[in-house]
């Protein structure tokens, strides 16, 4: 099956393969986890102070040759609709999760990694708060800001809607290859 097909197994709204050299990574980024908005900082294995700082992610990340944006909208009935916002934010995660699994399945020994949005919601709590290792080290993935890329500005670059109207909401995260690790019919997709 190509990339593309597992991917949209997992309904993702859109998906476009790009070079990780247009990755830009920025310690600027990674300093706004500092003003907790999303009330994870300092909470989850995932997410800073915890996580891997930006210079360790940059090398990782400029190990993989290729990378695809992928997008998912939800609607909410208001701004306001927190619940939509968690529910949405949580299919996410599961639906990239499911899509690694999928392409490690498909593809054995592939070398890739994904990248989300928000904190790692595998766990009901997450072992951080009681200062104790990640339970499912093999589960947890890091968000994009985590790793200091600007979602809005890399998706302007790749094309991939960021705000996709009123009342909805749209998580972007990456799946992160190198296209030696595929055969070439597997991926069949030209980067930008
Ligand atoms: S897998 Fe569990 S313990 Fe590990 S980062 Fe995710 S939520 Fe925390």
């Amino acid at each position: 099956m190509q990339l593309d097909e597992l991917l949209e197994e997992q309904n993702f709204t859109e998906y476009k393969p790009f070079d990780v050299t247009l990755i830009r990574i920025d310690p600027a980024v990674r300093k706004m986890c500092e003003a907790n908005a999303c009330g994870s900082y300092g909470r989850n294995h995932m997410c800073p102070p915890s996580v891997d700082g930006i210079d360790k992610w940059r090398d990782v990340i400029m190990g993989f040759d290729h990378a695809m944006m992928v997008s998912k909208v939800y609607t909410m009935e208001s701004k306001y609709d927190m619940k939509a916002m968690f529910e949405g934010a949580k299919d996410f995660e599961v639906s990239l999760r499911k899509a690694r699994e999928s392409i490690e399945e498909e593809n054995p020994g592939v070398n890739m990694m994904i990248l989300g949005a928000g904190p790692c919601m595998y766990c009901k709590k997450c072992s951080n708060l009681d200062d104790l290792p990640c339970i499912h080290p093999d589960k947890a993935y890091p968000s994009v800001e985590a790793c200091g890329i600007d979602v809005m500005s890399l998706s302007k670059v790749t094309g991939v809607k960021y705000n996709n109207g009123e009342n909805t909401v749209t998580y972007l995260g990456l799946v992160l290859y190198s296209s030696s690790s595929f055969s070439p019919s597997t991926t069949g997709l030209k980067p930008l």
